[in-house]
């Protein structure tokens, strides 16, 4: 497939890298490419950033027939800019698609188009510390029809955000609300892959957490509401015993990147890892007995995102004295120093743009 390439006429003015929040600035250029029965995947293009003209009866819009990925390209002190497991992005925006009926993508081709297109906004990767350029591959059915079946049209786009220092205010736990009223996704459901729905599905708790004053919600899963699962949009680890242990992949949770990053570290480093269930009675109860030392979150945006404080039931329990631990401060150093260049790449994480 042929990528055409169009320069916008214009070029935005770039924001102040120290002033730099989340998703609000998109830079000058888009990669956009179509799907129809007739041709495939086709018509791949870097164009100007602008909107998408979409009728109002766009399959997308009524059922939600979508799918994203989240990622992020790093500026090194030499100035490089480079990516962090990319493959592994498409892999799984493949993966997502599966499970909601949407055409599969060519991997390697959507990577290249991805590089032409960081390359042309190369300037736009911000470089104060811990700054990043974030990417949004996403795909949305754009039949305009409100039958219900899978959409027979598509369109893939991916976009560029400037984003700031995710700790910019120091890293510091945050308090965590273990939620009982509502779940995120249940086993058979859409729970592994990267859709709008589960994020839907999230937000009330999420809303309710925050009026309570807690940052994020922890989710116990679907059926028995016993289980823990994830912890706001990231996947969860716990220092029990120093052992670190995290949900096992069951269907209902979101395969995370950095998740698999921290337990490749952890096997690297001869730290004890296990994935298995984990119930939150098991994590009260190490509480209660003092073996239960750290907990935390991972994602892209935060890369790790430790937990002060729970609150489960009528019960608040502070985790390591509200201080971060020495594993989320061990992972989010090797990680990060990973992404910028800072630190030898131990698996071939390390994909250059330029
Ligand atoms: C994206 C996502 C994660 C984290 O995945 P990373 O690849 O580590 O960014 C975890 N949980 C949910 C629900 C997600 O959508």
């Amino acid at each position: 497939m042929q990528l055409t390439i169009t320069k916008a006429d214009q070029l935005k003015s770039k924001p102040d890298d120290s002033k730099l929040g989340f998703g609000t600035t998109f830079t000058d250029h888009m990669f956009n490419m179509d799907y129809n029965l007739e041709k495939g995947w086709h018509n791949p293009r870097i164009e100007s950033y602008g909107s998408i003209d979409l009728d109002p009866s766009t399959m997308m819009l009524h059922y939600g027939q979508g799918v994203f990925e989240g990622l992020k390209a790093y500026k090194t002190g030499s100035g490089a800019v480079q990516l962090f497991r990319p493959k592994d992005n498409f892999k799984r925006l493949n993966r997502s698609s599966r499970s909601m009926c949407i055409p599969e993508v060519d991997e390697a081709f959507g990577l290249h188009a991805l590089k032409q297109l960081i390359t042309i906004e190369k300037d736009w990767v911000p470089s104060a510390p811990e700054t990043s350029l974030y990417i949004r591959p996403t795909i949305i059915a754009t039949d305009p029809f409100l039958g219900v079946r899978a959409s027979h049209t598509y369109r893939f786009f991916i976009i560029l955000s400037p984003v700031g220092a995710y700790y910019a205010e120091g890293f510091n736990p945050v308090k965590i609300w273990v939620t009982k009223d509502h779940v995120r996704a249940v086993r058979g459901g859409i729970g592994e892959a990267k859709t709008p729905g589960n994020y839907a599905a999230s937000l009330f708790a999420g809303e309710d957490a925050n009026k309570k004053g807690y940052a994020q919600v922890l989710w116990l899963d679907g059926v028995e509401q016993k289980y823990v699962e994830e912890v706001g949009s990231m996947n969860i680890f716990f220092v029990i015993n120093d052992e670190l242990i995290t949900p096992m992949l069951n269907g209902s949770i979101l395969p995370g990147i950095t998740r698999d990053s921290v337990i490749s570290l952890a096997k690297i480093w001869n730290v004890k890892i296990a994935e298995r269930q984990i119930s939150i009675d098991e994590v009260m109860d190490a509480n209660d007995s003092g073996k239960l030392s750290e907990i935390f979150g991972s994602g892209t945006a935060a890369v790790i995102s430790p937990v002060g404080e729970l609150k489960y039931g009528d019960r608040v329990i502070s985790i390591g004295d509200g201080k971060v631990g020495p594993m989320a401060n061990k992972f989010y150093k090797a990680i990060t120093d990973i992404q910028y260049g800072k630190a030898e790449d131990p698996k071939g994480w390390i994909e250059p743009v330029s």
